[in-house]
């Protein structure tokens, strides 16, 4: 039996269950991002309204709203950047790097792919990049 193979954490069998977990991931991803943007939509036009019907708009209030939409915003950019990983996970399921670290090209743990099938960092990478990000945001 050729070792390698049998060092890889996923047979063939498993890419096609990967690919199924990636492309459920991939569903949630885009039906958040849909209900979210129905929800941006619903408050715009509930700020529309509430313009008409109260038109000595505070300026508070307007930052209150701007600031509302920051949120949903930046929740949508997550979304989206989930979409992209998910996208790159499937190029690396093909591309028979699944499973690897883009990182370290250590092997990422298969409770971590079960729980975040899109990862693409082992644990100890994803703890450093995280410790890293942490210390630029306290040092900007
Ligand atoms: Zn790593």
């Amino acid at each position: 039996m050729n070792m390698e193979i049998e060092n890889h954490i996923f047979s063939a069998k498993d890419k096609n269950t990967w690919r199924k977990l990636l492309e459920a991931r991939r569903e949630i991803l885009f039906s958040s991002e849909e209900v979210l943007k129905k929800n941006v939509l619903t408050e715009l036009s509930a700020a529309a309204t509430g313009e008409i019907s109260n038109i000595r708009l505070h300026s508070a209030d307007l930052a209150t709203e701007s600031q509302e939409l920051d949120i949903l915003g930046t929740l949508s950019e997550k979304n989206l950047k989930g979409l992209h990983d998910v996208e790159d996970a499937m190029d690396r399921l093909e591309q028979g790097s699944f499973g690897q670290c883009v990182s370290c090209g250590g092997p990422i743990m298969e409770e971590r792919m079960k729980a975040i099938p899109e990862a693409k960092y082992c644990v100890d990478c994803a703890k450093e990049f995280e410790k890293t990000r942490k210390e630029k945001l306290r040092g900007a």
